[in-house]
């Protein structure tokens, strides 16, 4: 055993049965920053700690392929990950057992990295699919063990699409890792927020008292994904939507959980408040994915109908326009509302032929109205997707002459946020519309971040105060200084102003005293069908007294 041993890779290290170190090769004592000298018959667990049995050693020795994983002590008493290959050797001083050594620190790093691309995201950061499961799985043993509850979101960014659409997929991306540190920022450590793919993020709360600790932490996400980004100089303003599924009430595993987060979260998407917790009842709802397949025929079905909902005149009292509202009546459901299906329908591009048919339809039904004598406008809404057609305006007046109508007689509903959503392109649209003689009106209005001195660029003719500030308005509260104010400033701005939502006799008056200028509501009237509005028009005729309603 006197000869050097070389290698230029592995430390050799050779000890006898009894764990007494014989030889080092220079590798080896690069490795180990031990001289031969200082380590020679010294027990081999100073260098690699948890190695040597005596007996064990010897009765199992492994075969030289059997390679495992060890630490390495080193003489500064810093650790390297090495691999350890051993053999036995026999010859006439005894038994001798042959160390191979190799430094894997550099495979240790990449497995790490493999690692870690394998369960985070490699555009935010954020933990993957995977791992949400993970820790998902995790929180339900612990849940299981100490009975404790804990809740989990689905977040689904709206209209992400025209993110990539207007600016392209790299801006995407960029928005998208804002988003994931602002919601990363929101959170605690111990939460997990993760990013399931596209624009669809998923957060883990470990611990939730109550359905109301989850919905003002889901309220705070909801609010910092709203605050505008700027991009390219301009400022966007995205939204998101978002599903609550509380363990153990809403699922004992995590796949259950996943599936009603997803549930609540399409449930979310078009309701107001923009987040929703699960229903148990939900579940013999019709499932999206399929509904979002039948949309398509339900237009050749016919199954698609309008219902219009009077805007009121407040000081004359006298109707002057229809807001026309799309129904579905699908063959196996009740007559669906349109928050159930527009998001599907903006999702699958459907919302598109959508637009033009509920124009066409309206349009043709006004039409007939006027012919009667009836001197009515029809009002339609537009999503942000309709407003990023090109070919809207020509397609919209296109159909107006087609059914003998007017485009004066149209007026359009945008919101905010869809005008926000890419204020340079809309403008154009918007300008064209108008230049034709359609009237525009911004609905939801004091729901986004647009500001009034903004729309004035716009060529507005209306602003729709959204229905959240209406319905529980009363001389004490907040909402009646916010309806105040905002009807005085789109006057000076030369805007008229709606109120809708108007559920009572005392709101009227409320609203009537501010000046807002026309009221709809079921105060009013709940929307009509084209039939139940004619015959109202035929038998009161479109001015009434609302004082004596
Ligand atoms: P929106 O434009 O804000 O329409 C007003 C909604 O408030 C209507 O719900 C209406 O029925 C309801 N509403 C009216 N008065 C009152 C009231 O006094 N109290 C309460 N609580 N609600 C009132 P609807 O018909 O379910 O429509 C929901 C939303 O669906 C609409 O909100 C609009 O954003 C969208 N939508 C409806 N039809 C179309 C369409 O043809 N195209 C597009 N893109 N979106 C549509
Ligand atoms: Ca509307
Ligand atoms: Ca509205």
């Amino acid at each position: 055993m006197k000869k050097a041993l070389k290698s230029r890779y592995d430390g050799i290290v050779i000890i006898n049965e009894q764990g007494a170190i014989e030889s080092l090769n220079a590798v080896a004592q690069t490795l180990f920053s031990y001289a031969l000298a200082d380590v020679k018959g010294r027990n081999i667990e100073l260098l690699i700690p948890g190695l040597y049995l005596t007996n064990e050693l010897s009765q199992s020795t492994r075969p030289l392929e059997n390679s495992y994983e060890a630490k390495i002590h080193r003489r500064d008493g810093t650790t390297i990950p090495v691999e350890v290959l051993m053999s036995e050797t026999i010859c006439d001083k005894g038994n001798f057992f042959v160390l191979l050594i190799r430094d894997v620190g550099e495979r240790v790093t990449k497995r790490a990295a493999l690692e870690y691309q394998v369960v985070y995201d490699s555009l935010t950061g954020l933990p993957n699919r995977i791992l949400f499961y993970d820790r998902l799985h995790q929180s339900i043993l612990t849940g299981k063990r100490l009975g404790s509850p804990f809740s989990i979101f689905i977040i689904d960014l709206d209209d992400f699409h025209a993110v990539n659409d207007n600016y392209g997929h790299y801006a995407g991306d960029w928005v998208l890792q804002q988003l994931a540190s602002r919601l990363s920022g929101e959170l605690r450590e111990s939460d997990t927020v993760a990013r399931l793919g596209g624009d669809e993020f998923a957060v883990l709360l470990p611990t939730t008292e109550s359905v109301e600790q989850a919905r003002q932490v889901a309220d705070k996400l909801l609010q910092v994904l709203r605050e505008p980004l700027e991009l390219e100089g301009q400022m966007i303003q995205l939204s998101a939507s978002l599903g609550i599924a509380l363990y153990p009430a809403h699922g004992q595993d995590a796949q259950a959980l996943i599936q009603h987060a997803d549930l609540a979260m399409s449930t979310a998407k078009g309701s107001h408040d923009s987040q929703a917790i699960y229903q148990p009842d939900q579940a013999r709802s019709p499932n999206n994915l399929k509904l979002k397949s039948e949309l398509h025929q339900a237009l050749e079905n016919n199954e698609l109908v309008l219902h219009y909902q009077p805007k009121v005149d407040m000081k004359s009292g006298r109707m002057v326009s229809v807001e026309a509202l799309v129904r579905w009546q699908h063959p196996n459901y009740d007559l669906m509302s349109p928050d159930s299906f527009i998001h599907l329908a903006e999702q699958s591009g459907f919302i598109r032929p959508l637009g033009l048919w509920v124009t066409r339809t309206a349009m043709a039904q006004c039409a007939k109205w006027r012919a009667a004598g009836y001197a009515l406008n029809v009002a339609v809404n537009l999503s942000v997707c309709n407003l990023q057609d090109e070919d809207l305006p020509d397609q919209l007046l296109d159909l107006i002459n087609g059914c003998s109508a007017k485009a004066e007689w149209l007026e359009l509903e945008i919101t905010e946020s869809a005008v926000m959503t890419d204020p340079q392109h809309a403008l154009k649209v918007l300008h064209q519309l108008s230049g034709f003689g359609m009237k525009l009106s911004i609905d939801d209005f004091g729901t986004g971040y647009s500001s009034l001195t903004y729309l004035k660029q716009l060529p507005v003719d209306e602003i729709k105060i959204d229905k959240s500030f209406i319905l529980n308005m009363s001389e004490e509260n907040e909402d009646s200084v916010i309806v105040r104010a905002t009807i005085d400033l789109a006057h000076n701005l030369g805007l008229k102003t709606v109120a809708e939502g108007v559920v009572s006799y005392k709101t009227w008056c409320l609203l009537s005293a501010l000046g807002c200028d026309s009221a709809q509501g079921y105060y009013i009237s709940r929307p009509l069908t084209a039939e139940q509005l004619t015959r109202w028009l035929e038998e009161t005729g479109p001015r009434v007294d609302w004082a004596h309603f």
